[in-house]
């Protein structure tokens, strides 16, 4: 069985010009046959939420076995140091740097059974969806979809190298998934 649950809820502020002011993603764990695994670790000062929904999960940060980095920017890494003993997995396109982490260097990898790292790229080189096949699919898109916005109005976004590419990987996404949990917002239903 593959549970997921948010550990905390990301979100974009933005001044009265529409610039961002402060970044925090989304964190979300899943479990699967004894394997915990992170998706994306938030800003540093969403570490007290983090604790306190690792503490009414009752699961221990040192007991997560994975972290999933969906990228590299700030506000996606900033507690990794609360996950000492897991393995950290980034794409290769990424340029930040992560110390000890394995690199990704395909379209798609299983790490666990129903578990996909899908390559999304277009806001950054080297994002990664991760794709889960549970009670329903859902994808933890990072910021290939940071907004629900994003969905609804079929953008890019704002933030991306490539808005072509990053458009085929927004389809990509919801296409594949019931669920989507975006990079900066409360998870939504796509109407496949
Ligand atoms: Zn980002």
């Amino acid at each position: 069985m593959i549970s997921l649950d948010i550990l905390t809820i990301g979100s974009l502020v933005r001044d009265a010009e529409g610039n961002i002011t402060e970044a925090d993603s989304t964190s979300t764990l899943i479990r699967a046959d004894g394997l915990n695994i992170v998706v994306d670790t938030s800003s540093k000062e969403r570490k007290p939420h983090m604790k306190t929904a690792f503490k009414q999960l009752m699961v221990l940060p040192k007991d997560v076995d994975i972290v999933v980095l969906t990228h590299t920017h700030s506000d996606h890494i900033g507690n990794n140091d609360m996950f000492p003993k897991a393995e950290f997995l980034v794409h290769s396109g990424e340029k930040g740097n992560i110390k000890g982490a394995r690199v990704i260097d395909s379209e798609e990898e299983e790490i666990a059974k129903g578990i996909r790292l899908v390559h999304t790229p277009g806001h950054t080189h080297g994002s990664m969806s991760v794709f889960v096949d549970a009670d329903r699919k859902y994808a933890i898109a990072g910021d290939a979809i940071p907004l629900k916005e994003n969905v609804q109005k079929m953008v890019p976004p704002g933030l991306n190298y490539d808005a072509k590419l990053a458009l085929e990987s927004l389809k990509k996404i919801i296409d594949y998934a019931d669920m989507v949990v975006p990079g900066h917002d409360y998870p939504f239903m796509t109407d496949r």
